[in-house]
């Protein structure tokens, strides 16, 4: 069996889906498991009517309400023309939308709200979705079963970003596919579809995987199923040398290894979620970007790194990031120091991303929204702590990049005279990251894809 996931631009609206059918209905000798996302901006809209309803602002909360009963409805109409498959879809989003909106009137009248129902609002869109296009394949006359993620994606009690409980997961999902698939009940069916990102407790109390979590939902199910393959459908050409909106000229990679899609992800790439490829590598499983506006373009296969040419794959970047500076108020014990300060990291859970070391002082990058107070405190006992702000931090991610030719020397020919701030070499020539002052970014990013990528004699 294969997973196909389809991302919220894939399932935009009638037109997008259309597509998703014909893509399906030429999967069908491969049992295909269908993950998909929310409509595009649907999640978006649901942690809004979170945020209006913790305020107690009724009125802009049903109308958010009332706009996603609204462009599902819409969506039905104009997709499904059987009138048994209509009713059914119809009655299914009246159903979420009214259990939307009497949560929401709750949460108005109590004026707070928990991450635990939070999870469970805006796990809406993918149920939404996911009941629609049931529908419409089954009109189209591809039999699908319909499969509740909450049943097959098992996590901890982090209910915004559950932790896969992969033992479970691994035990449930290949019992209920193979079971649906023989469908005891309505006889057999040729798919089945069920939702990304939404997830549950052991006992069931709705949890999400967090944002972008569809991506790993399917590798999740891959993994459990031992699929073939796994498919990410997406609206690019698989992954490219850089981000498409920032830099012209980026190619679509043929082949590249779980590590660098992984570092990829992890350095800025929107492409995937970053957990996506974890569950894959254990099972060796290929990992397909595809394109669901373009499905003819090849993609990008995600493979074993053994498989995967040497050399520079990409250059991502996180546009703001802040740096932390610690300095040690001793020139003296600089082992000691540093013990003390990951002791204080890991006390407090700190979500750095970089880190460089030297003697007395300590520098790591982070997101912009962490509050860090507390720690700041703890830190500020025993060192001298600055943060700056109006960082950005690029990332070349690649296999073996600085063994052959000039690679190294390309890059530096483009950061001279920039400021740098931060430079880190990782595993094995398999990454180099760099923080720039944020107003650079752009310029710096488009000259190393220059240098990278589109410089190369004879290419
Ligand atoms: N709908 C969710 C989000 O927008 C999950 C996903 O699209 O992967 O974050
Ligand atoms: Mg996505």
């Amino acid at each position: 069996m294969i997973v196909m996931k389809f991302g919220g631009t894939s399932v935009a609206d009638a037109k997008a889906i259309e597509r998703v059918m014909s893509i399906v209905g030429g999967r069908l000798d491969k049992a295909p498991v269908i993950v998909v996302s929310a409509l595009s901006k649907i999640t978006d809209a649901l942690y809004k009517i979170c945020d209006f309803a913790e305020n107690g602002d009724l009125i802009e909360a049903g109308m958010l309400v009332e706009n996603i009963r609204d462009r599902h409805l819409k969506l039905i109409a104009e997709l499904i023309k059987d009138e048994k498959y209509a009713a059914e879809a119809k009655t299914h989003t009246d159903s979420l939308c009214d259990n939307l909106k009497k949560l929401v009137d709750v949460i108005c009248d109590l004026g707070e709200l928990s991450p635990r129902s939070r999870a469970r609002i805006i796990s809406t869109g993918e149920y939404l979705s996911s009941g629609i296009i049931c529908c419409a394949l089954n009109a189209a006359g591809i039999a699908t079963g319909f499969l509740d993620a909450r049943k097959l994606i098992i996590t901890d009690d982090n209910y915004l970003k559950g932790e896969p409980d992969i033992r479970l997961i691994s035990e449930k999902v290949p019992e209920i596919i193979t079971k649906a698939f023989a469908s005891l009940d309505d006889g057999p069916v040729s798919a089945l579809i069920t939702q990304g990102f939404v997830s549950a407790t052991e006992k069931g109390v709705p949890t999400v995987l967090g944002r972008g979590g569809s991506d790993y939902s399917a590798s999740l199910i891959g993994m459990a199923m031992d699929s073939d393959e796994i498919e990410i459908w997406t609206d690019v050409d698989g992954v490219h040398t850089a981000d498409p909106r920032k830099v012209k000229d980026t190619k679509s990679l043929n082949a590249i290894s779980f590590r660098e899609a992984a570092e990829m992800a992890r350095s800025g790439a929107k492409v995937l979620h970053p957990s996506t490829m974890e569950p894959a590598v254990g099972k060796n499983i290929p990992i397909k970007v595809l394109n669901s506006m373009n499905p003819e373009s090849k993609g990008t296969v995600i493979l074993d790194e053994s498989r995967i040419p040497a050399g520079v794959k990409s250059v991502s970047c996180k546009e703001n990031i802040r740096m932390l500076n610690i300095f040690s108020s001793r020139v003296y014990n600089s082992a000691g120091f540093m013990g003390r300060v990951f002791s204080v990291f890991g006390k407090h859970h700190f979500p750095f991303e970089l880190i460089t070391v030297s003697q007395g002082a300590v520098s790591v990058t982070l997101g912009e929204d962490d509050d860090l107070q507390e720690m700041i405190e703890e830190l500020s006992g025993f060192s001298t702590v600055f943060m700056e702000t109006g960082k950005s931090q690029i990332a070349i991610v690649g296999k073996d990049m600085f063994s052959a030719g000039d690679v190294l020397s390309r890059i530096s020919g483009v950061l001279a005279g920039h400021k740098i701030y931060l430079m880190s070499m990782g595993g094995t020539g398999g990454s180099l990251s760099i923080v720039v002052d944020r107003n650079e970014l752009d310029g710096i990013i488009k000259d190393l894809h220059k240098v990278l990528f589109t410089d190369e004699s004879g290419d």
